[in-house]
């Protein structure tokens, strides 16, 4: 994919990484792994193709002759990375065990399919396998700056959707009509993948993940709004703001002061240093305070970069101490079952800048909005 951010660098990172941590090669089949290493977008197919990585040697690519033009006009080759390409009656795992001097460890992406794991157990019989997540994880929590400023890019253009937001939601439009614009949204403000859209109306926005129904807007409603998509940059997008149709209920504005509040303690107390499940922990706090803990029913967030859910997992038990350059989201939720729920939601970076603490990517105001009805 053109302008996708790549960084050469990646690979020699990955393979010293590898080699340190006694992993022979890792072996990575399409997903975020291939494409946070090579920038290569290549749908998983059940023919193979694979990025090997050696500890020692070159970094090859197995893959099926009639995609290896698809090869080539992504970035793997402008990276050092051979390309071979194999025939419908060859053995493409018997390619890489030819090439590869009986390695005892591999690394697998965590995304292969199960039916490659085995294939890759059969043609490697004395490799031991182990997560290539192990090696990349590390690797991928912390941004670069080049990756900052791809998720800020991809912040702003998250945020010029929900600035539109008065476009698409009305009394009488169905959340599936307004979801279809919301989308076509999502690609004209400079995302080239809608990931999500979620426009949970009334006792659907109770439930976190409901998507878009065939619910009919009505007046007085509290509409979540969660969207996301990917930028031609490879990095992702993911915002939740809160809308009303007119006047909403006391009740919502009652539990919504204290999400609001709680989205703002643990944004204020995150910062380098501190650990993930800290982070939760303020939020919590604020919400079971005020007596809504049994409505709090996630996580306080997630890491985002190529991925819309990847480490850090902001989440009690995860012990994991937040570094600068560490972006994930702080969204906080209340839910009241069958009458109606509400969520925060923003893309944070860690940074030492300032004595510490975190950099919103999402900028538009936290405050519900109210639309016309
Ligand atoms: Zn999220
Ligand atoms: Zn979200």
């Amino acid at each position: 994919m053109t302008g996708h951010l790549v960084a050469p660098d990646r690979l020699s990172h990955a393979r010293n990484a590898a080699a340190e941590a006694g992993i022979d090669a890792l072996l990575v089949t399409p997903g975020p792994d291939l494409r946070w290493l090579t920038g290569y977008h290549a749908l998983p197919l059940e023919r193979l193709t694979c990025l090997v990585l050696p500890a020692e040697g070159e970094p090859f690519m197995v893959a099926p002759g009639l995609e290896v033009p698809a090869v080539h006009s992504s970035p793997v080759p402008s990276l050092g990375v051979e390309v071979l390409g194999w025939g419908e009656t060859e053995d493409p795992y018997a390619l890489i065990a030819a090439r590869l001097a009986g390695p005892r460890r591999v690394g697998l992406a965590n995304r292969m399919w199960a039916e490659q794991v085995l294939r890759m157990r059969t043609a490697l019989p004395g490799a031991e396998q182990t997560l290539a997540s192990a090696v990349l994880g590390p690797l991928r929590i912390r941004k670069s700056p080049a990756e900052i400023d791809a998720l800020r890019r991809a912040g702003q253009a998250i945020d010029r959707v929900h600035a539109r937001m008065h476009e698409f939601l009305r009394p009488g439009r169905r959340e599936r009509d307004a979801g279809r614009d919301i989308a076509a949204a999502i690609l004209a403000e400079g995302h080239v993948t809608v990931d999500f859209v979620i426009v949970g109306s009334g006792p659907n926005g109770a439930s976190p993940h409901h998507e878009v129904g065939d619910r009919t807007l009505q007046t007085g409603d509290v509409v979540v709004v969660d969207i996301g998509g990917t930028t031609a940059e490879g990095y992702s997008s993911d915002c939740t703001r809160m809308y009303t149709l007119g006047a909403p209920p006391q009740e919502f504005l009652d539990y919504f002061l204290v999400l609001h509040e709680a989205q703002l303690a643990a944004c204020a107390h995150a910062r380098p240093g501190v650990t993930a499940e800290s982070v939760d922990a303020a939020a919590r706090r604020v919400i079971s305070d005020a007596g809504y803990g049994e409505h709090f029913i996630h996580r306080t967030g997630h890491g985002i970069g190529i991925e819309t859910h990847e480490d850090p997992y902001i989440v009690e038990g995860n012990t994991t101490v937040l570094e600068a350059g560490m972006a994930f989201s702080i969204e906080p939720g209340i839910y009241l079952a069958g009458r109606h729920g509400a969520r925060i939601e923003d893309i944070v970076v860690a940074t030492d800048e300032g004595g510490g603490g975190i950099e919103r990517l999402n900028t538009t105001d936290r405050d519900y909005v109210v639309l016309e009805a």
